[in-house]
């Protein structure tokens, strides 16, 4: 069995200190599906679970030359402490990557970070009190929920289908949360290449959902990893194009160049920005001058958009390979399609259940992630997450073929058990008949 969340000020009688804990640990929990990703991470499972980019793709030389010319050129500014707010030269390099989504912002506005994740972090921080209610997509990234949870704000989401947010949808749950005196805080959305959905907002919503916000003096945190790893068309432009005061924009490097160096950014209206320098000095005093100076000389000294491009190729391939294996070995469920991104969302029957299912998936060496990591409110049970970032395309058709065997053989058990009682208890049947069943993919 998985364990459910624990939160990290859950009593333990191993922790003295259990008792002391800051009421706001309540939030932070673990992973649900922590201690089965360690399983996952052996090299005889297929894992379609994590979002780790690809970075064999990256040449390491051009990536050294970059180190190596700092280091030559600028040692003791890339060892030192920096500024706040991030090294000027690469808030300069970071608005020619906006510009390419439509974006036109003053290098005064960017302020890099240690990831967007640490954007995340901060703007959170800036803006939520406990039981404040931030907006989000149905689902949405862990990543964020995490960050939200720990800072004791209450996640609503807001209905999606395949062209995104659902701007009719918005309007109602604002009015909802309104008439139950809950405050808004922002609403958090990533429109391109959807993690975990893998869809993208359309043309014509997005100046519906701004206009939406707008009425309703709701701010959008934009977050943008994915727009420019499209596999054809280029999404639509941002929406901090549409309405620069009404957004703050979260950018990153770790999906176009690495996630190691941990460089990202954030461009936000000057008010919100001035606070964001001071909460980064706070938290950090300044982020790595060494990685932005690295990551600026590789900007400026290689074709990063060629190596953009390349990324591109590599990722289309990998998606085709679990789409077409998708259709071959799971002809009767369906799946979402990105035009870009890591991230298929797969749905299940309603018969089954993605966390339920997953140890048995581990069991016959495959590895995902369960729909519910996406929610803050305890849906996501007929849904799966599947990366197609990390593994060869080979490994890719293996992985979804074991997955089939697992998602079929629970169809076809149920189905078997069918008639013989309530649901429960045929869920219960059913899953002690393959409990002790043999893992039929280790080969
Ligand atoms: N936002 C989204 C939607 C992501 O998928 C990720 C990485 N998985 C992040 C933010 C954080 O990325 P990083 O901190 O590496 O920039």
């Amino acid at each position: 069995m998985i364990s459910d969340v624990t939160p990290a000020s859950a009593g333990n009688n191993l922790d003295p200190w259990y008792g002391n804990y800051a009421e706001r640990t309540s939030g932070l929990a673990a992973s649900e599906v922590r201690a089965l990703f360690a399983v996952a991470s052996r090299p005889e499972v297929v894992s379609l679970a994590g979002g780790m980019p690809c970075v064999s793709a990256l040449p390491q030389e051009v990536v050294l030359d970059s180190v190596a010319r700092v280091m030559r050129e600028q040692g003791p500014i890339a060892l030192q402490y920096g500024s706040g707010q991030g090294i000027p030269a690469l808030r300069g390099q970071i608005l020619d990557v906006m510009a390419l989504e439509g974006i036109q912002g003053s290098v005064d506005n960017v302020v890099t970070a240690t990831g967007s994740q640490q954007a995340l972090d901060l703007i959170s921080k800036l803006f939520l009190d406990p039981g404040d209610v931030v907006l989000a997509e149905s689902p949405s990234y862990v990543g964020a929920l995490g960050v939200f949870s720990a800072y004791q704000a209450r996640v609503v989401h807001v209905d999606t289908d395949a062209d995104g947010l659902i701007p009719e949808a918005l309007k109602q749950t604002i009015t909802r949360v309104h008439n139950e005196g809950r405050r808004i805080k922002f609403l958090y959305t990533i429109p391109n290449f959807h993690n975990p959905a893998g869809v993208t907002l359309s043309a014509t919503r997005r100046p519906e959902i701004v206009a939406v916000c707008q009425s309703n003096g709701i701010l959008i945190l934009e977050d943008n990893p994915y727009g420019l790893l499209h596999f054809d068309e280029p999404p639509p432009n941002a929406l901090q194009s549409l309405d620069p005061d009404g957004v703050v924009y979260l950018g990153t490097f770790s999906k176009t160049l690495a996630p190691g160096f941990r460089v990202g950014w954030t461009l936000a209206p000057h008010a919100i920005r001035e606070k964001l320098i001071l909460a980064t000095e706070s938290a950090i005093l300044s982020p790595s001058s060494f990685s932005q100076l690295v990551v600026s000389e590789y900007l400026a000294s290689t074709d990063w958009q060629a190596q953009i491009d390349s990324f591109r190729g590599v990722y289309r391939e990998r998606k085709e390979a679990m789409i077409d294996a998708l259709s071959e070995f799971l002809p009767h469920l369906t799946w979402t399609n990105p035009r870009g991104g890591f991230f298929v969302w797969l749905s299940l029957p309603d018969t089954l259940d993605s966390k339920q299912m997953l140890p048995r998936a581990v069991r016959e060496l495959v590895a995902y992630t369960p729909g519910t990591a996406f929610y803050a409110d305890g849906r996501g049970h007929q849904a799966i997450r599947l990366s197609f970032c990390y593994p060869t395309p080979d490994a890719i058709r293996l992985g979804v073929r074991r997955l089939a065997t697992v998602i079929n053989g629970e169809l076809e058990l149920l189905d078997t058990f069918k008639g013989t009682g309530p649901l429960h208890v045929i869920h219960r049947e059913a899953s002690s008949a393959l409990d002790s069943a043999p893992p039929t993919n280790i080969k």
